[in-house]
């Protein structure tokens, strides 16, 4: 069979208008970026090397989003839709989306993958920003670039969403095989995606014996998830009469948040399956043996899930805006920004947002890291830039949070907790939090109808 080119070139102009005309926006292209120069030794043009130009400069300002997770997909958005003029560059490794939150009732069968999964490409080309999918190596500050695996790129605004690292070196020193055996056989599943997939197959195969998680030490990426997963594994041995038993390791000397709920769960629905143990600080971990060792006693496990202490993700650390050990603020180890505008202390055109925002306030130290504050932090740092594009000094804005975690699957019931925050008299931020700590089948749908919203913001 023959092919007509010409026919289906003038299909593809027809659909590539008919997008246009549908857009919320032109695309960035439509602004002014040059074309690629030639690839450098014989390569195919669309084959970058860390060494050539991604995109060349264009006519207007341009913002790099490095990370594509809830706090730079949302941004990438917002900015084409207050600052149409900007150039948005959306840089992410992944080519999917796949949401952490709503991923403990993914690993227990409660919604599917294609509910936590979202693509990028659909919505760039809407809103006319451009995602390209490539490793971030370095961050040039001194240069304003970027360097991906693809090539460099320069920018005026830097925005910074990068996420979480494990901090495997408070357990393991620089012993890399030891860091490298435990994510591989105990992952964590708090960042996406690969480790969850790993943790659902260990789930399903599990036919019985001891489950252990360790939790980290705050600050930590959404401190109710680990107490929403145990709840959750523990109604599907409940569920599927699977003779286990879960301990878990709390590094804090009490649940928190919501944690009266957490515990009447704990209690009421799981007395044979959950053990609870506070003040259990990791001391030391063999993932080969299967054996922890924690100042609240020693443990041996079947299976377990090993989270090492969280701190900002490696990005941050590349663009130098977390403060050497000993020099930041309490908790180190997180981006250290202006608390009410998100930049970097000396630098106005480099902010962070999401997980990775390091001390915030003397009353209570971190933002929860969650993805409501990122989506939130995302479209404050978005309007910030669009202010000062149009010549105003913009006024700060603060984010809200809200979290509801599933307690039981069969039948489905919830608790929640609500964060809200205000500057004092003092210029310092101040959070009010209030626990919703009866379980309910309405928080359940509360919790779906949120999660619905939040994707819309991202991805509709
Ligand atoms: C089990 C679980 C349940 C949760 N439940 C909730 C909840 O109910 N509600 C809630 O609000 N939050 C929840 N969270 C927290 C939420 O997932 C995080 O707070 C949120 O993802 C933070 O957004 P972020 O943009 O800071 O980081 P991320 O979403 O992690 O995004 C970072 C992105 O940067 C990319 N990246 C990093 N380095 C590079 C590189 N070198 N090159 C290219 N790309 C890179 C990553 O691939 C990633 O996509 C939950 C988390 C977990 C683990």
């Amino acid at each position: 069979m023959t092919h007509d080119h010409s026919a289906s070139r003038r299909r593809f102009l027809a659909s590539a208008g008919a997008l246009a005309a549908g857009a919320a926006a032109p695309p960035a292209l439509a602004q002014g970026s040059a074309p690629n120069p030639p690839a450098a030794g014989g390569l195919p043009y669309l084959i970058g090397r860390s060494t050539d130009t991604l995109i060349p400069r264009g006519k207007v300002p341009r913002v790099v989003i490095c990370g594509g997770g809830w706090g730079g997909v949302t941004a990438a958005k917002y900015l084409r839709r207050l600052a149409p003029h900007l150039e948005v560059v959306l840089l992410e490794r992944n080519p999917v989306f796949f949401s952490c939150p709503m991923s403990n009732k993914w690993l227990v069968d409660v919604v599917d993958t294609q509910f936590l999964t979202h693509d990028y490409l659909g919505v760039s080309e809407k809103y006319g920003y451009r995602f390209i999918q490539t490793e971030i190596l370095e961050i040039e500050r001194d240069r304003k670039q970027v360097v991906t695996a693809a090539g460099g790129l320069h920018y005026d605004y830097l925005i910074l969403s990068p996420g979480i690292r494990y901090n495997y070196e408070a357990w393991f020193a620089n012993d890399r095989r030891m860091a490298e055996a435990t994510r591989a056989r105990f992952p964590a599943a708090y960042i996406p995606s690969a480790e969850h997939f790993h943790l659902k197959r260990a789930l399903q195969d599990f036919r019985g014996g001891h489950l252990v998680m360790t939790l980290p030490p705050p600050p930590q990426r959404c401190p109710p998830s680990p107490y929403e997963r145990a709840c959750l594994i523990a109604s599907m041995f409940r569920n599927k009469k699977i003779p286990g038993r879960i301990t878990i390791l709390d590094h804090k000397d009490g649940v928190r948040p919501i944690g009266p709920g957490f515990r009447a769960a704990f209690e009421e629905l799981y007395k044979d399956i959950i053990t609870y143990v506070p003040n259990a600080r990791v001391e030391e971990i063999d993932p080969f043996k299967k054996h922890i060792r924690t100042e609240a006693g020693d443990f041996d496990f079947d299976h377990a899930i090993l989270m090492a202490p969280h701190q900002a993700g490696d990005l941050a650390w590349k663009a130098g805006v977390v403060p050497p050990p000993g020099q930041g603020k309490p908790g180190g180890g997180w981006a250290d920004v202006d608390p009410l505008f998100l930049h970097d202390r000396k630098d106005k055109d480099v902010f962070v947002i999401g997980d990775a925002v390091g001390f915030v306030s003397e009353q209570f130290a971190f933002y929860p890291k969650a993805g409501h504050v990122a989506n939130r932090h995302a479209r404050i740092v978005a309007r910030y830039i669009a202010e000062r594009e149009a010549g105003r000094e913009p006024t700060y804005q603060l984010p809200d949070n809200l979290c509801f975690m599933m307690v039981d699957s069969n039948p489905q019931v919830g608790i929640s907790v609500q964060f809200d925050y205000k500057v004092n008299g003092k210029g310092v931020i101040e959070q009010t939090q209030i626990d919703y700590n009866e379980r309910k089948p309405e928080t359940v749908g509360e919790d779906f109808n949120w999660a619905r919203l939040i994707y819309e913001d991202m991805f509709a």
